[in-house]
């Protein structure tokens, strides 16, 4: 079984073909958009919150988790947030054959289910910061065509909430995410920018959204996270407050960070080819995979020794299988070249008579061997060394994606950046005329200097426009 459709040609068709083949996740389930996460799909998602959770202890937030439904009357005492949500919500109308008194929402995320809590826990200012977060499912009502792991109702999420004494104090957290965010990209090896989005993109009921964007290879791109400052926009209609040393009562400054299960699709878009799904070594479910070669009358040999490799690789940490089905060693190359395993072992009688191992690395085909007696430090390298390439090469695709651009007038498939004065005028005019999504302003300043791309003024701000997925 090979990918028939080639990634440059319909990175679309391409996307869902990876997605089916190599057994991410079963779109059959009889409710769109709410898909099945198959184990080996599950088992690189599970990489991926174990990464977050290492990442959110080590920075003391405390993991909990909150029920999934929500009362109408506190979904919606932030007016904002529930005008962003309204249309977009799943409703418990029901309880058995009664009609509920106040209907619950499904959590389309956790800020309403929280804050009422947070109110009753947070005292006085020995209680700040208050850091928590969970790894839940959230739902949203998505009317356009539901993609896997890109757009579907029922989401695999992380979210943190945090409470702080000040403004300055929910900045400084807001600055710990983006370390927390460029160490789980790292073993994700995924490229990104930060950018802040408009006043009218901005997470419904926030202070600020800072959107985490990374480009797709077909020109578009796919937000795969943001980060909020609320200020005390929640903390004031929930009551969360607390007494400071002067014992004045003072409402709470807060945060929120959320990512979700588009890093798997991220993953698969940026590092698939057309031989099928390529995964960082610290993602993989299978980081090696061991092909033995037999030929006539060598068969317990080359088992024996498969199996012997195998057990010192795991004992070293490493995740190996040898694949011992009974076919042909090529139609085992594409079944985990399909899937993405970053390294391929094979071992002939030659290979053993010789003390070698033969290798391949997924992600640029490279070839080689080395000596079975060092195969544990051998392979430990060649991953560290997969993944670093592959870092560095999407980092490096991620930089070509983005065009500068003097005008908006048939521009190229592509992220563009240009100068834009930061009016809303301007920017809707951007949006509206050439049917872009305007991403926003980089977040850190890149010493753009230009003149707005709509009015002329001069400006220090370029603006980042694309086509979203
Ligand atoms: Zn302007």
């Amino acid at each position: 079984m090979v990918i028939i459709i080639q990634k440059e040609e319909n990175f679309n068709e391409w996307y869902n073909e990876i997605v089916e083949k190599a057994e991410l996740s079963d779109k059959r389930y009889p409710i769109k958009g709410m898909n099945v996460w198959t184990p080996y799909g599950w088992k690189i998602m599970r990489h991926i919150d174990t990464y977050i959770r290492q990442e959110l202890d080590r920075t003391g937030h405390d993991e909990v988790c909150f029920p999934l439904l929500i009362p109408e009357t506190e979904f919606k005492k932030e007016k904002d947030h529930i005008k962003g949500f309204d249309a977009e919500v799943y409703w418990v109308t029901h309880a058995g054959l009664n009609e509920l008194d106040v209907r619950l929402v499904v959590r389309p995320t956790s800020e309403t289910a929280m804050y009422p809590m947070f109110s009753l826990w947070v005292r006085s200012h020995t209680d700040l910061p208050l850091k928590i977060y969970q790894i839940v499912n959230t739902f949203r009502y998505e009317t356009k065509q539901t993609r896997s792991f890109i757009r579907v109702r029922e989401i695999h999420f992380f979210e943190s909430h945090t409470c702080h004494d000040s403004e300055e104090d929910a900045q400084r957290q807001v600055e710990e995410d983006f370390v927390i965010l460029e160490r789980v990209m790292k073993k994700l090896c995924l490229p990104y920018s930060l950018l802040r989005r408009t006043d009218w993109d901005k997470f419904p009921g926030a202070y600020y959204t800072v959107g985490i964007d990374t480009a797709m290879p077909n020109g578009r791109t796919l937000q795969i996270g943001s980060i909020h400052h609320y200020r005390t926009n929640f903390s004031e209609p929930y009551n969360i407050s607390f007494e400071d040393a002067n014992g004045e009562r003072r409402f709470v400054h807060q945060t929120t960070y959320g990512m979700s299960e588009r890093l798997v699709g991220a993953v698969i878009g940026v590092h698939g080819d057309d031989k099928g799904l390529v995964l960082p070594p610290a993602l993989a479910p299978i980081q090696a995979i061991i092909i033995p070669i037999i030929s006539k009358g060598n068969a317990d040999t080359v088992n024996n020794a498969t199996q012997d490799l195998s057990r010192r690789l795991n004992d070293a940490g490493i995740r190996c299988q040898v694949d011992d089905r009974d076919e042909r060693p090529g139609s085992k190359y594409f079944h985990w070249e399909i899937r993405g395993v970053p390294l391929r072992l094979e071992l002939g009688m030659r290979d053993i008579e010789n003390g070698l191992v033969t290798y391949a690395r997924r992600n640029d085909g490279q070839k080689g061997t080395f000596a079975i007696a060092d195969a544990e430090k051998e392979a430990e390298s060649i991953l560290d060394g997969i993944a670093d390439a592959m870092l560095q090469a999407a980092w490096e695709k991620q930089r070509t994606a983005v065009q500068d651009v003097e005008s908006l007038q048939d521009p190229p498939e592509k992220i563009l950046r240009f100068g834009w004065c930061q009016e809303e005028e301007c920017g809707h005019e951007i949006e509206d005329r050439f049917d872009l999504t305007l991403l926003g302003t980089p977040y850190n300043d890149d010493g753009y200097e230009g003149k707005c791309i709509v009015c002329g003024k001069a400006t220090k701000k370029a603006g980042y426009a694309a086509r979203s997925m």
